[in-house]
């Protein structure tokens, strides 16, 4: 396991030994290669002493715990060697001549410790010098000089080995301590993309909105917990695990009506694994009752260069907005229907009223009740048709002009007591593809507020034509016309523009979102052009073979 290998690398007395090891190696090697000298050497009391240093420095640095003396004590052994060197080449100079090179070994080995780089420059220089000394003096006259120079020339290089080490030396340290800075730098970054991460966690699992981050794979990369609880409530049963790039399509989720299963092609992830970029995408999760509906929105990530790489899909139930609409459709609804049947009674006796001989002032007051209960009654038609999610639209062929006509010619008697001159441009007969009922309502909803929203002395002009497989109907007033910001709403329902609300012109703001309705349930649309006190056109657009198939 991992604590002999320890004690190989680390423990300090094996460090001191194995230092060691090599001059021993190097000097029994010597000895070996020079048979001749044994005698001799062993016989010189020198020699013997140089053996006996020798031997006992090696078993000091194995046995001796010199580190307990402190951090530099086992750099006595390197010392001790320079000076058995010394004695060795005294006692065998003549027999073993390079011993001196030998003194490169400690001053390597003390040139690497962590001594101060003064004292291992002089001890470098000064050991193998010292060391010299003796068998120096001890030649005759004559050899002296030569090893003066010689033991000058060791002790000058181990000079310059020792001081080309200090260099790399500084320099490795050197390099240490950017790596150290850099490893720091590094460390502070990572705790504190740590610590970002964990912000980002807890925000994305405080909101009440469901979020999916999804790998250009289809891979999840995120799934917030609020996400995870909505895919529990629409989990199949079985194990498949919510990481699974086919998790959406296990998950049983329905259309707007809450039951109809929604096609692959529609479910949130895999319309945003497409790259498709949405909003306000309604789906259901689980199957009703007891189903939850959810708007979805996505976005598509991108890389540097553009390319698709994922993408984030947004989940918001709406279940609680959803059904409060119901509701309120439902309500609305139900009243409207409730009204209408009394008062088609009322208006039905007050007409049988009117036929009947009665004074003027009666007369008066019942034909007052009559208008105002046929006010009341296209009210309550317009909150029903309103209140019904779709226009149902049974298109036939129709001439357009004859509903321009029966349009223009009902509007008549109101456009006379408004004083607002009516015409039409029409060259008869135009056919097209549509439900003539309400395309009749659409115009009489436009026709009737042109001549309302026109001032006395005003002009209504109803045109229709046919351009290319398209019919176009426009109605055009010289009325009181809108902002742009009051134009851009008109199509909402139970929208009237400041300035109408506050005049005394009466509506409900329902005909014109009616309009839409059936104009796009015939696979058409409608614009208006308008500036304020310069009249209005509103433009219906519809295709004359009638809906399109797709649509
Ligand atoms: P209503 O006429 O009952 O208020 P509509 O839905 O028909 O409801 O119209 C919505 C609003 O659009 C009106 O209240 C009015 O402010 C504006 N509007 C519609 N038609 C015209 C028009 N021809 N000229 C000026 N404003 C119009």
């Amino acid at each position: 396991m991992g604590a002999p290998r320890d004690f190989g690398v680390r423990h300090p007395r094996a460090l001191v030994l194995a230092s060691q090891l090599p001059l021993t190696l190097l000097l029994a090697a010597g000895v070996a290669a020079a048979p001749a000298a044994w005698g001799l050497h062993l016989s010189s009391g020198w020699g013997q002493a140089a053996l006996v240093l020798h031997s006992l420095i090696f078993l000091a640095a194995g046995v001796v715990p010199l580190q307990r003396f402190g951090p530099l004590a086992s750099l006595a052994i390197p010392v001790l060697d320079l000076a058995a060197i010394g004695l060795s080449r005294f006692a065998a100079a003549e027999e073993l001549p390079g011993l001196g090179v030998l003194s490169m070994l400690p001053v390597v080995w003390i040139s690497a410790s962590r001594l101060a780089p003064a004292a291992i420059v002089s001890i470098s220089f000064l050991g193998p010098l010292l060391a010299g000394l003796p068998w120096c003096f001890a030649a005759g006259a004559e050899d002296r000089p030569g090893r003066i120079a010689s033991i000058g020339l060791l002790a000058l290089t181990t000079l310059a080995v020792s001081l080309a080490m200090q260099f790399v030396r500084a320099q490795v340290r050197r390099q240490q301590g950017k790596v150290d800075a850099k490893e720091a730098e590094l460390q502070a970054l990572l705790a504190e993309s740590r610590e970002r991460e964990r912000l980002l966690n807890a925000i994305l699992d405080a909101v009440d909105v469901g979020i999916v981050a999804i790998d250009a794979d289809g891979r999840r990369l995120l799934t917030n917990s609020w996400q995870a609880m909505l895919e529990a409530s629409a989990a199949p049963p079985g194990d498949t695990r919510p990481t699974d790039p086919g998790w959406e399509e296990q998950l049983v989720l329905t259309g707007r009506d809450q039951a109809t299963p929604l096609p692959p092609g529609r479910r949130p992830l895999r319309r945003a694994l497409g790259g498709e970029s949405f909003a306000d995408h309604l789906v259901c999760f689980g199957v009703a009752p007891g189903s939850r509906v959810v708007s979805t929105g996505a976005r598509p990530l991108q890389d540097d260069d553009g390319d698709f790489r994922g993408a984030v899909v947004v989940y918001n139930e709406v279940t609680g907005l959803v059904n409060a609409l119901a509701a309120k459709e439902d309500v609305v609804a139900t009243v409207s229907h409730e009204f209408r049947t009394p008062l088609t009674s009322i208006i039905g006796n007050l007409d049988l009223v009117l036929g009947e001989e009665l004074p003027l002032s009666v007369l008066r007051r019942i034909e007052v009740a009559q208008r105002n209960a046929e006010r009341l009654q296209s009210l309550v038609s317009d909150l029903l048709m309103s209140a019904s999610s779709a226009v149902h639209v049974q298109p036939r062929k129709t001439d357009l002009a004859g509903l321009v006509e029966a349009s223009v010619g009902s509007a008549r008697a109101h456009a006379q007591s408004s004083r607002v001159s009516l015409a039409m441009d029409v060259a008869a007969p135009l056919w097209a593809e549509v439900d003539p009922l309400r395309i009749g309502q659409a115009l009489d909803n436009l026709v009737s507020n042109a001549i309302k929203y026109s001032p006395h002395g005003g002009a209504v002009t109803v045109s229709a034509r046919a351009e290319g497989g398209r019919v176009l109907l426009q109605v055009e007033d010289s009325g009181i016309g809108m902002t742009a910001a009051d134009a851009a709403k008109i199509f909402t329902r139970f929208f009237r523009s400041p300035a109408v609300r506050e005049g005394s012109i009466p509506g409900a703001g329902l005909g014109l979102s009616i309009t839409k309705a059936i104009v796009e349930g015939h696979g058409g649309s409608i614009s208006c052009s308008t500036l304020p006190g310069q009249g209005s056109t509103f433009t219906v657009d519809l295709p004359a073979e009638g809906t399109p198939r797709a649509f």
